[in-house]
């Protein structure tokens, strides 16, 4: 931790003084302990007099309309567009990471463009976005941004989408998901040696954070599994992860196993096989969860929608596009009835895979 002369801020929840003079961060799991003049971690918390502030608040990295299948969520809103953003920084450390240039940013680097909530929200619906996602870095380092954009985007009936590792405090997760109504988390492997070694983290709190939005809160949830090679892909990591998702979070969660591609300090790690993918989904399957997915390939048999039921295909899916429907105004399977559970509209939208970057005026 380093010193640091600090810019605008807000005052940052979640923290306590402890008898040493030290302020603790209770947002995340790694409880940064901080004197006078240091910073946390994610590097966009930091202890400015006797209290914690968040220096990033109001500041994004840019704004984008993207397809909500990116986030990835299939069952949330099908086919519509999401205005996403993120900040800088990230409170893990993932020698994978695939948004390293955001994740890893200090905050003068690169963050450029500053929007209220108000602005955000009516923003998204001047473009047409039904939701609003906080991602390309970790919205639990910037919570209090991230709920009161969520407040304004309620306000303007816009939904709010986290895309989350889920590595949150006890205290904060009430405040957080509650401004959530959707979330896609990350189940970044199954074992502490895997969060420990390339994460600098660990699963057991990733674990708490999953069965708590799932019971405890109304946030629609999705799990992301990045596989990665010779790392968190044997078949029995997946078969120990598909079985702890099914006995803890019921077969309706959808799960999605997403390729890896070379990136960030993993450069010599090969891209995940699609075979690899497909394995992975064909093992979740067997452990009982209706709704499993492959991402970051073209693979439209294993990104489809089927009705678990009788079997019909539901949504037909390739990528991020949406190339067949046949729910009914209910969501429920056409052909028995069957409601497919998430939230779904009498028709789906019409985004595609595109993608547009978004300028949002700042008041
Ligand atoms: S949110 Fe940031 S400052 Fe707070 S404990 Fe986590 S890494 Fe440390």
């Amino acid at each position: 931790m380093e010193s640091i002369d600090f810019g605008a801020s807000v005052p940052g929840r979640y923290w306590h003084g402890l008898g040493d003079g030290r302020v603790q961060c209770d947002l995340c799991p790694r409880e940064c302990k901080l004197h006078e003049g240091q910073r946390g971690l994610c590097f966009v918390r930091a202890r400015q007099g006797d209290q914690i502030v968040l220096t990033t608040y109001g500041r994004s990295s840019g704004f984008c309309l993207d397809p909500i299948e990116k986030k990835p969520l299939n069952h949330y809103l099908p086919g519509t567009a999401v205005l996403s953003f993120g900040t800088a920084g990230c409170n893990l450390t993932c020698k994978f990471c695939q948004n390293w240039d955001i994740s890893k940013a200090r905050a003068d680097d690169r963050l450029q463009q500053y929007a209220s909530p108000e602005a955000i929200a009516r923003a998204a619906v001047q473009s047409g976005a039904r939701s609003v996602a906080f991602t390309y870095n970790d919205p639990v380092i910037f919570l209090e941004y991230a709920v009161d954009v969520a407040a304004a985007c309620r306000e303007a009936g816009v939904k709010t989408v986290a895309v989350t590792a889920g590595y949150i405090g006890a205290a904060a997760r009430p405040e957080f998901f509650a401004a959530m109504d959707a979330a896609n988390i990350d189940l970044k492997g199954f074992t502490e040696n895997f969060y420990h070694k390339l994460c600098t983290g660990s699963l057991d709190a990733v674990l708490d954070t999953l069965r708590y939005v799932k019971h405890e809160t109304k946030t629609w949830i999705e799990i992301t599994t990045l596989l990665s090679p010779g790392e968190n892909d044997s078949s029995e990591e997946v078969t120990a992860l598909s079985e702890w998702v099914m006995e803890r979070l019921g077969p309706d969660v959808p799960l999605h196993f997403t390729a890896f591609h070379p990136d960030w300090k993993m450069r010599d790690t090969p891209p995940t096989p699609p075979a690899t993918l497909k394995r992975a989904r064909e093992i979740a399957r067997g452990a009982g969860l209706r709704y499993v997915y492959t991402g970051n390939i073209h693979d439209e048999a294993g990104q489809s929608t089927y009705c678990h039921a009788c079997g019909s295909r539901l949504l037909g899916r390739d990528w991020y596009t949406i190339t067949a429907w046949d729910l009914d105004a209910l969501g429920a399977c056409a052909s028995c009835g069957e409601p497919c559970p998430g939230c779904f509209e009498p028709r789906p939208g019409h985004w595609g895979a595109r993608r547009e970057p978004l300028i949002i005026r700042a008041a």
